[in-house]
């Protein structure tokens, strides 16, 4: 919120006025004579007009951060009701102070009003308590009064853009008068002879019906408490309509919680909740950035996951012998490998589908995507030399997991990240014990916060070495690894990036860059998008080819580290309809190793990381 915002006086109003024209002059025409029908009023604070597109953004987040911010204050247990009436617009001055009179006289001293005044429609947001019988009163008062109000008094309407509901459905004859009343119910009994569409909404007989079955809102933790329910999250889940969405998820979890407090069984309702709402998500919180108020549902699985979370002993042994583990990871995938070239794929796909099954998805399905194993990395210390240093994390996956046996590019992620790196005249330096490393992702999404943390401590001091107390640069291969160590740094001063941020800020001077015809496709991962660079990750596959696909729909893959072998029906889920966008691509490119194998399983197309195509695309620039 800009700092003029708070200066402003009590009984202040702000106009965003957004104007569009076919040419340059008009518009400049236009904004004149807007500028010439305010003249005649006091200003408190003028914003001149801008084209820039930040500043307009910036402009109406003040706009559309009220509601929320209305529902963020709200005490825990309350609701947020959200109204929409207009009135003519020519009076829309004097209805607006009106209905702050009527907010004044029901107590209602945290509501706001906001809206679209070229039209007179206005909504108005408050919280409310069902609690007992005295809020239930106190919003009934309100809610007459503001029926006659806006209805009787104004002649404005009761429903602007939004449906009359059951809330208004009491009101819909006072607004519209007995005849039209009548005729309305003709025509909904003729085409509803037994009441069985939408009963009592939009037209109900009970004059009470918007105070019945009332919504509560029940606490249930304070990761999800101020969640509103608003739906906003749920078209990035990549559960939704596999399972449940994020909204769903803290819906029922309310209900678990408010059933158990009120001494109700709920063992049913947490056995079907534990996959429905904890197995099947990807935790990797792509809701919170759709979120008005913020909440990460993931965070709540994550919690969740924890209390169950029993094999604590293992993951111990796990973080403190952590190369071991990888180890174990590489021969795993030796075998496999094996299996594949003993059997040939088609055999080994059948068998290892069999095995999941038998296992109950324990084993996990191998498929043509799975990864061959990857050599863990030999380098030679750093030795002194003229050229600027970047410190190269290689995340554990990418050191564990190498290319698809038939991907068209078969050299590692370390090899090629390195290769790019000295061919812009860096000079690559690797943490020491670099195989003992880890940031802690596969802990956390776990439920094993303890474990996550010591190693991302222990990493992040390896770092600190590695690039002499964060003089050096830090390029991190993996998205999700980056943004766990960027998240919380505290005095840890580090420069970290992952490959989208540091390929723009470090590389593109020291690079040209010839564009290739090849069709690609992108994958901007979740993590990609919680670190702020999904457009440069896009602007920059499309300095590497003419034809860049983005397909539409899929926002998380749902593979979420190790879910696509555990729960490989989330991410078929998620990337079904992948395989139809990128038919017409080469190849497609991400920043996440786990994603890339459901992407060229489900896809069809090879998925690898982006310094591939970046290296393919450019020579190191003359200096
Ligand atoms: S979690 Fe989802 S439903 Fe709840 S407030 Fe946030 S966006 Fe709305
Ligand atoms: S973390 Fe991901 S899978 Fe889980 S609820 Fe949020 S968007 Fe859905």
């Amino acid at each position: 919120m800009p700092d003029f915002v708070q200066h402003l006086s009590i009984n202040a109003c702000a106009l965003l006025i957004e104007s569009r024209a076919a040419s340059s002059s008009l518009l400049q025409e236009q904004l004149a004579r807007i500028m010439t029908s305010l003249a005649g009023f006091p200003v408190e604070k003028q914003i001149d007009f801008t084209e820039d597109p930040k500043e307009n953004a910036r402009l109406w987040a003040i706009r559309k951060d009220t509601f929320p911010a209305v529902g963020a204050v709200r005490k825990t247990g309350t609701t947020v009701i959200i109204e929409d009436v207009t009135f003519p617009v020519e009076q829309l001055a004097i209805g607006v102070n009106r209905l702050i009179e009527l907010f004044e006289k029901h107590h209602y001293d945290e509501a706001i009003l906001f809206g679209h005044a070229l039209e007179g429609n206005l909504h108005f947001v408050f919280t409310q308590g069902f609690n007992n019988p005295e809020e239930v009163a106190r919003y009934q008062a309100f809610m007459d009064d503001v029926a006659q109000l806006v209805a009787v008094e104004f002649g404005g309407s009761l429903k602007a853009e939004h449906g009359t509901g059951r809330n208004m459905a009491p009101f819909v004859e006072l607004e519209w008068g007995s005849d039209a009343y009548q005729l309305m119910w003709q025509l909904k009994r003729l085409l509803d002879p037994n009441g069985i569409l939408n009963p009592d909404v939009v037209l109900s007989e009970d004059p009470q019906i918007h105070l019945k079955h009332l919504k509560p809102l029940p606490a249930a933790d304070e990761i999800v408490d101020k969640c509103i329910e608003c739906g906003f999250c749920e078209p990035v889940c990549p559960s939704k309509d596999l399972t449940l969405s994020p909204r769903q998820r803290i819906v029922i979890w309310r209900d678990i919680q408010a059933k158990k407090r009120a001494g109700v069984d709920t063992a049913e309702l947490e056995t079907a909740y534990q996959y429905q709402g904890i197995d099947t998500c990807a935790a990797t919180g792509l809701c919170a950035q759709r979120c008005p108020v913020g909440i990460n549902t993931g965070d709540l699985v994550k919690k969740l996951r924890g209390r169950t979370a029993t094999r604590k002993k293992t993951a111990d042994w796990l973080a403190g012998n952590f190369a071991t583990a990888l180890q174990g990871a590489r021969f795993t995938l030796h075998v496999a490998n094996g299996a594949r070239m003993l059997l040939g794929a088609p055999r080994l796909a059948r068998l290892s589908a069999g095995l999941n099954r038998l296992s109950n998805g324990q084993v996990p399905q191998w498929t043509n995507a799975m990864p061959q194993p990857e050599r863990a990395i030999r380098f030679s210390p750093a030795v002194a030399d003229e050229r600027p240093r970047v410190v190269y994390l290689a995340a554990c996956v990418s050191r564990v997991m190498g290319p698809a046996a038939g991907d068209m590019e078969q050299s590692s992620l370390h090899e090629k990240t390195q290769r790019l790196l000295e061919k812009a005249g860096y000079q690559v330096v690797f943490p020491d014990n670099l195989d003992n490393l880890c940031c802690g992702q596969p802990f956390a999404s776990k439920g094993y916060a303890e474990q996550a943390e010591d190693k991302r401590q222990e990493l992040i001091g390896a770092l600190l070495h590695a690039s002499r107390g964060g003089l050096d640069p830090i390029y991190c291969d993996t998205s999700p690894c980056t943004l766990r160590l960027v998240q919380d740094l505290g005095d840890a001063r580090l420069d970290l990036y992952d490959p989208v941020r540091f390929i723009r800020t470090h590389l593109m001077d020291r690079l040209d860059f010839t564009p290739q015809e090849a069709p690609i496709a992108v994958h901007v991962t979740c993590s990609t998008q919680h670190l702020g660079e999904s457009q440069a990750l896009i602007d920059l596959a499309r300095k590497c080819s003419k034809n860049v696909i983005i397909p539409e729909g899929i926002h998380c893959c749902g593979f979420a580290g190790d879910k696509g072998f555990t729960t490989p029906e989330l991410n078929a889920h998620s990337l079904r309809t992948l395989k139809d966008a990128v038919q017409h691509c080469s190849e497609g490119i991400s920043t996440s190793r786990t994603c890339e194998i459901g992407l060229t399983q489900h896809g069809a197309i090879d998925y690898h990381g982006l310094v591939y195509l970046v290296d393919r695309v450019t020579q190191a620039r003359a200096r």
